[in-house]
């Protein structure tokens, strides 16, 4: 619901309280996996406010990692990318909250983990721009989509 606050003769949207509730889709990659960082990272998102709404662990085949990177596929990298990311499990969660989209990009940190800023999740855990330890959808427009690729409506609580 829209909260409002009271103004002279009337009212108006209380923006400042008005942040939009949102979901975002976010991967634990192999490398965080394989380093036994589900715990801490999954810790981070819930102490930064952020709830787990969806939660499973799989071991994505090299055409599922392919068809979620799909825009990537002209990309130098797709290749390393893909093969990465089906070598071993996954951890992919939705996560709700308001600004959800952003708040998960900033606890990530930039895409390469030597660019990545003190205290995020890239900085203290990952290894190089390939193997950065966690994937954050960029859009609340392509986390409808990513989450609709890995999750059934039923699935999310
Ligand atoms: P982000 O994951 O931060 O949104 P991008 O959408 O640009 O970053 O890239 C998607 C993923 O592709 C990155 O998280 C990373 O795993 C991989 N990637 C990006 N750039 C490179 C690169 N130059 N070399 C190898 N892998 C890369």
């Amino acid at each position: 619901p829209v909260l409002y606050k009271r103004v002279f003769q009337g009212w108006e949207p209380d923006d400042k309280h008005n942040m939009a509730v949102e979901r975002t889709l976010s991967i634990i990659k192999p490398d965080g996996v394989e380093k036994n960082k589900i715990g801490n990272i999954l810790a981070r998102f819930e102490s930064a406010g952020l709830r787990i709404a969806a939660l499973k662990m799989a071991h994505l085949s090299r055409a599922e990692a392919e068809g979620f990177y799909y825009v990537h596929k002209a990309r130098p990298f797709f290749g390393e990318l893909t093969e990465f990311m089906s070598r071993g499990p996954v951890v992919i969660s939705v996560l709700e909250g308001a600004d959800a989209v952003a708040k998960n990009r900033e606890l990530m940190g930039a895409t390469d983990p030597a660019k990545a800023a003190p205290g995020t999740i890239r900085k203290d855990l990952a290894t190089s721009v390939g193997e950065n330890t966690v994937h954050g959808s960029d859009s609340a427009e392509n986390a409808a989509w990513e989450i609709a690729y890995f999750f059934a409506g039923s699935e999310l609580t």
